[in-house]
């Protein structure tokens, strides 16, 4: 059945879009990537086609210009989007709120505006756990009210309302909001994964460049807050399983119409601590750590309620944090030896 349908993965090249391209790929669906590899690169539509044994459609194209947005439109008839693209940094995103808002909700404008045009229905959306803001209690669940504490929590609390807008008033519009909750890892194979340039932001990336020498020490922000050990606690996610996520929800999204919401996560939290003693026993070697201030804007504890995307789309996470912390520490070591 996938055989026939072709979807649009925007931001395909990008860390979670490459996983599910794999995964598109091998479930037998045809893949057309747009990106503008403002944050990625063209190699990654070469390294999934090594591991699938399949060619994506490639458009180095920012989706800030419509016209080639419906350029892709008219050469392919497109099924079903998956719109990954956007701008995802906090801190960048307060230090360039036009350039944020403009990106994230333009491009997503554009799109919907190609896709109406060409009558393409269906619409798999890429939120994020940060919608749920910093006044809920855990576990999230979706019914929870959304707030935002930057402009890029922002964007994704209106591109979650202008999606919803669009899908009421087009009846036969199908609209999943996915909100991720801590992706991390990589492909088994070590072709794909995360690689930041420069000084990380997110922990799981830092802690790996602490692994590989490239950076001296991690910082643990906060050993004061209301957990366990003190430190703060995340759903972390594998990549892979959050790949397999969408997939569930591209089937569901075309076998219904209206909007839906669902979290993707594993309902499990973990703290940095555990994630750095996990990490650790990844890479064979002690990581050395200090205890450092809060980072300002950060909450204790964040993790999913998972029952909705379980019953719902059927989907549970499988993999461990020590799953994770092997992947990604097998990919950094890949890629230092391509690097060599
Ligand atoms: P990423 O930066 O690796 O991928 C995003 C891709 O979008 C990049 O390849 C980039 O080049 C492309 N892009 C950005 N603006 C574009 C534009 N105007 N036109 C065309 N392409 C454009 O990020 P990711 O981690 O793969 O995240 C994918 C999506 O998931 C984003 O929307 C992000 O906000 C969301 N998300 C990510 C996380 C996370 O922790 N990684 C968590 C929650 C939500
Ligand atoms: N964190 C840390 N040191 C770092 C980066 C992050 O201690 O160098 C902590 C952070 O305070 C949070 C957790 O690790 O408790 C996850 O942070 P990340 O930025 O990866 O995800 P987010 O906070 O956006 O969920």
């Amino acid at each position: 059945m996938n055989r026939n349908r072709k979807i649009l993965v925007t931001g395909g090249t990008g860390y979670i879009g490459s996983h599910v391209c794999v995964q598109l790929l091998e479930a037998g669906y045809d893949v057309v990537i747009a990106d503008n590899l403002v944050n990625s690169g063209r190699d990654v539509v070469e390294r999934i086609a090594r591991i699938t044994g399949r060619m994506p459609a490639f458009y180095e194209t920012d989706l800030l210009n419509l016209e080639s947005v419906r350029h892709i439109f008219r050469e392919h008839r497109i099924d079903g989007v998956i719109h990954f693209a956007g701008l995802k940094a906090v801190g960048e995103s307060v230090a360039q709120p036009l350039r944020y808002y403009s990106n994230n909700l333009t491009g997503t404008l554009h799109l919907l505006t190609a896709m109406q045009e060409e009558g393409c229905r269906v619409m798999v959306f890429s939120s994020s756990a940060t919608v749920y803001g910093e006044t809920n209690p855990v576990p999230f669940d979706e019914s929870m009210p959304t707030a935002a504490t930057n402009p890029y929590g922002y964007t994704k609390v209106a591109q979650e309302r202008i999606l919803t807008d669009i899908a009421a008033a087009q009846p036969d519009m199908s609209v999943l909001l996915l909100r991720y909750f801590n992706p991390v890892g990589a492909h088994p194979s070590g072709l794909i994964g995360e690689d930041p340039n420069g000084i990380p932001n997110n922990l799981m990336p830092y802690v790996a460049k602490v692994a590989t020498g490239e950076l001296p020490c991690i910082h643990v922000f906060g050993d004061d807050y209301d957990t366990p050990d003190g430190t703060g606690v995340r759903d972390y996610i594998h990549v892979c399983d959050l790949a397999r996520g969408h997939i569930r929800a591209l089937e569901y999204a075309f076998t219904h119409t209206g909007t839906d919401v669902f979290n993707l996560g594993t309902g499990h939290g973990s703290s940095v601590l555990e994630l750095i003693r996990a990490f650790s026993e990844a890479c064979g070697r002690e990581l050395p750590y200090v205890i450092a201030p809060r980072r300002p804007g950060d909450i204790a504890s964040c993790w999913a309620d998972i029952h909705k995307a379980q019953d719902v789309l059927g989907f549970t996470a499988q993999a461990t944090l020590a799953d994770m912390c092997r992947d990604s520490w097998h990919f950094i070591c890949c890629r230092k030896e391509e690097k060599i």
